[in-house]
């Protein structure tokens, strides 16, 4: 049954939000019959940040029915990467680690509202423009209270529902309820900058720089570069160049918050290589954003009648291009443990916790990965052995050579060894390079 603006009353899974990780999960279940509504407060498309992706995304798209539709989209296909670390500089190429699909640079705006149709023609109930206030789940039946913000008037609605899966990103709405919200600890704290140029050039894999148009004939890397304060990204799209820095809270708090968009474009104008990028693009100043302390956790996560997944479950940190892929591996577990429990409810606790142990060994994976540390901050070192230990070689050889290049890697052996896998040393695929030809 609906109320009079289409919503229904009941369902048998609502989801908070219509990201990567809600939109997927939506997908799936949908497409086993189940009863799905999605609720999400923006209407797609929407800006997002995050227009990298990692070839691992692929498998998982194949799961929700997208892939072909991101093929069709001929997103820009990217060659790899190239990080000037400490003035040292170094370049992967995808294809030599036996991926045999390319790694993309995606519009986000474009990206998501292809995942949320998707969703929708699986057929989940997707509702834009209604923002989920709060999710009762105390109930014999959870209840998820919502304001439809459709047509121009706001009023608001209830559903019940059997599970509630919160996929509504760094707004985290059930750990906001939990209360169960964690910064990374306070040295790991980071604030990001971003902006869009318009006609960038670009870094090709082979070290050169190439005119933005050129960005369909000649693949990109995802270029990264390490200054003063922390590290900068330039990702090559369709029209526009997405650039954006990273840098410690703690400096950012000596900066008045106006003064931020001027230190981005001042820091751009002096790091390494981007000046020359960057002369003669066009900085569209409407696209300028930040996110202050992006990289956090929530301890309480699965639950018999509730999921957190995607950036509603943890952020870490963008160096690897994990978000995506994290959203999109959260989402597949999820549909799984969800669609098993309605089937017995009498396992929904079991899978719930076995999921909760999934998504917190990625978070542990992730954490431990990019911010070159290990332990601390809800990680569970076992939990992690043991994902690595399932992780297809090749991804984690890719990431040995990610790490590798920014500086990162000892932690890695580290997770390598007590996770008792003998990786060899796989710099040789972190090639050298002398100069760039920008
Ligand atoms: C600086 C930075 C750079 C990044 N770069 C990359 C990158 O290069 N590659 C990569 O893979 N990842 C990157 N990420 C991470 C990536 O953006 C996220 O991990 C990814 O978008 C997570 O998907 P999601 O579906 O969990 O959340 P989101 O994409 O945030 O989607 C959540 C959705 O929920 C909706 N919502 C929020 N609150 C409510 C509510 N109350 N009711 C209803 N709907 C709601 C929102 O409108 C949104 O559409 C980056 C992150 C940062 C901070």
């Amino acid at each position: 049954m609906s109320t009079s603006n289409g919503i229904p009353r009941r369902c048998d899974v609502l989801v908070i939000g219509g990201g990567p990780a809600g939109s997927s999960v939506a997908a799936l279940l949908a497409k086993q019959g189940i009863n799905v509504v999605l609720l999400e407060k923006a209407q797609h498309p929407r800006p997002q940040v995050g227009e990298s992706l990692i070839p691992h995304v692929w498998k998982y798209a194949e799961l929700t029915g997208a892939a072909p539709l991101m093929e069709q989209q001929g997103f820009v296909a990217k060659a790899g990467g190239i990080t000037v670390w400490n003035g040292k500089i170094h370049r992967i190429a995808f294809a030599e680690f036996g991926f045999t699909r390319p790694a993309l640079h995606v519009e986000r705006d474009i990206f998501d509202e292809l995942l949320i149709k998707h969703a929708e023609r699986q057929g989940a109930q997707v509702f834009q423009q209604v923002t989920v206030r709060e999710a009762r789940l105390e109930l014999e039946q959870p209840e998820v209270n919502y304001l439809d913000k459709r047509g121009g008037d706001t009023c608001e609605g209830a559903i019940c529902c059997r599970f509630v899966i919160d996929a509504s990103g760094s707004s985290a709405v059930l750990a906001g309820q939990f209360k169960s919200k964690r910064l990374i600890d306070s040295s790991m704290r980071f604030l990001s900058l971003w902006g869009h140029f318009k006609n960038a050039r670009y870094v090709g894999a082979d070290g050169r720089s190439y005119a933005a148009r050129e960005v369909v004939k000649v693949r990109p890397v995802t270029f990264v570069t390490s200054f003063e304060d922390g590290w900068i990204w330039h990702i090559a799209m369709r029209q526009v160049a997405s650039v954006g820095l990273v840098i410690n809270t703690d400096r950012a708090r000596a900066m008045d918050k106006n003064q931020r968009e001027g230190y981005f474009l001042h820091t751009l104008k002096s790091a390494p290589y981007l000046d020359r990028l960057l002369d003669g693009a066009e900085y569209l100043e409407s696209s300028f954003s930040q996110r202050p302390d992006y990289s956090y956790y929530s301890s309480k996560l699965c639950g018999e009648n509730f999921y957190c997944i995607g950036d509603a479950a943890s952020f870490v940190d963008p160096i690897y291009s994990h978000g995506v892929l994290n959203a999109f591996y959260n989402a597949c577990i999820t549909a799984l443990a969800i669609a098993e429990s309605l089937q017995n409810p009498a396992y929904r606790a079991r899978h719930a916790q076995l999921c909760e142990n999934r998504i917190r060994q990625f978070y542990g994976f992730s954490r431990s990965l990019a911010l070159g540390e290990f332990g601390g901050d809800g990680v569970d070192s076992e939990l992690v052995s043991r994902f690595m230990r399932q992780v297809p070689r090749v991804e984690l050889e890719l990431m040995l050579a990610a790490a590798f290049m920014s500086e990162r890697s000892d932690n890695f052996h580290q997770l390598a060894e007590n996770a008792g896998l003998n990786l060899q040393p796989t710099q040789a695929r972190a090639h050298v390079m002398e100069k760039l030809m920008l």
